[in-house]
């Protein structure tokens, strides 16, 4: 394609774009397609020749449009909301002309500059200390892909600190042998990337429990660590969570903090949903205790009005992150040559994106004042929706609503609102996903449109209403009973297949890995730390040259006659440390 065809077909697809925006709310919120549709509506094969590009959009309306969930419909409450607007496509459309792939700063210095002053930007915007800003010296921002890969980037940190520390008291123990006696925390509730963190990681990982307000608190963590260092365990990292994934609760910031500042532990805080509204002054009092935070970060892409992928992370020592990151050990002395900051090495993978492009245009096309403007307005309508759940003694509100998320449920039964919520997402007119709070199944109502209203939550409360209306109905005329329908409490007929729910979860949608997942994980985790800490477990011909399951009658040779069997663990798994 040449420039003049490009002209014109962009100038299509800009229109496209704004039809497709302007005539969402007329679609319905979710497909209506199986497993497989697309298959039998496209080639086998790759064509061989060119294609017009009108076929291709022809092709976008016949097969693609119908397998899309719509994200961006007024309709669509499921998960948190992917940010969008029109700046950061045009940002994007940029980014992706000039195509530059900026790990360094020769790589493209405008990438790597923009980058570092949106990072001090957005820092100053959510009140972080300067400490976490590059105009500070020894921190600085970075944006990576996701909230994922900031929290396994603040673990393998986090790792690559403890190590050090404890090689220089025991330096000829293998980094293997250490690793098993490291152990990292969370809370119950924190996303399952935190998990999967410790899993790629290698290392053991505890979810604590949280308190009535779904917070995990400094003494449970303190005591956890306790009991972990007379086990001869090293805590070396603990993940907090601003806004859970289930309900939007928080963590205790302030007495994480200073349990991992008395313990000399990492503290990395996951904002990934949360974080946005502290550009908002009236919620940064959620910050209280980042003084003793060691990395943050939250994801603009979420709800900031910018499009996936744009994850803002930040250190307070940069040092440490680009030590924990990069292959030559002699970089921290060399790099400061050309004074310029180096953002290959504070994340995963080599090539980066020139995303601070879209988030520029996101900042400056509505301002702080205009960006606060649609967080609070968020916030306004949960308030609106937790009203009106709250007026219909039917439901229950479960968590505070503090941001633009609600919980709610039937009360008293969890399959009655698993029902409710299968027969809602089948209608099409609304999408929503579940989770586990507590073992209680709840419904997660979030705030997504860039432009919601309060129209689209009256439609929304509407539709939930009558269709729960609508199933209590079938329900009771089943039981033949008399209990009134409208208003009335479902607790009468709590029902007796809660069990049923459970199984069935979809712990991948849920995001709450209090069940089948956790265990899966745990399984998972439990082999590869058997894998790094322990050889002979996987690999009998490590067993076999150490002679050590050969039991008491077979001495080792290679071990100068001793009897293998009388050696104690220490010996395989290292001194106590
Ligand atoms: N952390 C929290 C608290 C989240 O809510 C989510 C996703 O919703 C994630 C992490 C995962 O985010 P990402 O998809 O950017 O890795």
């Amino acid at each position: 394609m040449q420039s003049n065809e490009f002209r014109k077909r962009g100038k299509e697809l800009v229109d496209y774009i704004a039809d497709y925006m302007d005539t969402l709310h007329r679609r319905r919120v979710t497909p209506e397609v199986e497993p497989g549709y697309l298959a039998e509506l496209l080639p086998k094969e790759a064509p061989k020749k060119p294609e017009e590009f009108n076929d291709i959009m022809k092709d976008v309306d016949r097969a693609i449009m119908p397998g899309i969930t719509h994200w961006q419909h007024p309709n669509f409450h499921a998960y948190f909301p992917a940010g969008n607007s029109y700046p950061s496509i045009l940002g994007d459309m940029l980014s992706n002309a000039i195509g530059c792939i900026g790990f360094s700063w020769a790589a493209s210095p405008a990438c790597t500059e923009l980058e570092t002053i949106v990072m001090d930007w957005m820092g100053k915007m959510i009140g972080l200390p300067r400490e976490f800003l590059h105009e500070g010296g020894d921190g600085g921002g970075v944006i990576q892909g996701s909230a994922s890969e900031c929290v396994l980037v603040s673990l393998l940190v986090a790792r690559h600190l403890a190590i050090r520390q404890l090689k220089s008291r025991l330096p000829y123990t293998e980094d293997g042998i250490l690793v098993s006696k490291l152990v990292a925390y969370s809370s119950k509730l924190a996303h399952s990337c935190v998990e999967k963190a410790g899993m790629i990681g290698f290392v053991k990982m505890r979810q604590l429990d949280v308190d009535e307000n779904f917070a995990l608190r400094g003494h449970v963590l303190e005591r956890a660590i306790e009991e972990d260092r007379r086990l001869g365990l090293i805590p070396f990292f603990v993940s907090g969570t601003l806004g859970t994934t289930a309900c939007c609760s928080f963590d205790n910031l302030a007495e994480l903090g200073e349990v991992c500042a008395n313990e000399n532990i990492w503290f990395h805080v996951d904002a990934a949903y949360a974080g946005n509204a502290l550009i908002c002054p009236e919620f940064q009092h959620l910050l209280k205790g980042i003084e003793k935070v060691n990395s943050i970060n939250f994801n603009t892409n979420k709800w900031l009005q910018v499009n996936f992928d744009c994850s803002l992370f930040w250190v307070k020592d940069k040092d440490a992150l680009t030590m924990a990151m990069t292959v030559d050990p002699l970089y921290l002395q060399h790099k400061h040559s050309d004074r310029a900051i180096d953002f290959r090495h504070w994340g995963i993978p080599l090539s980066r994106r020139f995303r601070a492009l879209k988030l520029w245009f996101v900042i400056r096309t509505y301002g702080v004042d205009g960006l606060q403007h649609r967080i609070r307005e968020h916030c306004r309508l949960a308030k609106l929706f937790e009203t009106l759940v709250s007026g219909d003694n039917r439901f229950e509100v479960l968590g505070k609503v503090t941001m633009g998320l609600v919980c709610f449920r039937l009360k008293g039964s969890n399959s009655l609102t698993q029902k409710l919520l299968k027969i809602i997402n089948e209608s099409g007119k609304l999408h929503m996903v579940p989770a586990l709070i507590n073992e209680h199944y709840v419904i997660r109502f979030a705030i997504c449109a860039e432009s919601a209203s309060q129209e689209d939550i009256r439609f929304a409360w509407k539709t939930i209403s009558i269709i729960a209306t609508d199933m209590l109905a079938r329900k009771l005329s089943r039981f033949d009973s008399n209990i009134p329908l409208d208003n009335s409490s479902t607790e009468s007929f709590a029902d007796e297949e809660d069990d049923e729910v459970f199984p069935e979860f979809d712990n991948n949608i849920i995001f709450d890995n209090q069940r089948c997942n956790l265990q899966r994980a745990r399984l998972r985790r439990n082999l590869f730390l058997k894998m790094v800490s322990d050889p002979k477990s996987y690999n009998p011909r490590v067993l076999k040259s150490l002679n050590f399951e050969l039991g008491p009658r077979h001495r080792s040779k290679s071990l100068g006659g001793t009897d293998a069997m009388s050696l104690s663990p220490d010996f395989y798994f290292g001194t106590s440390i």
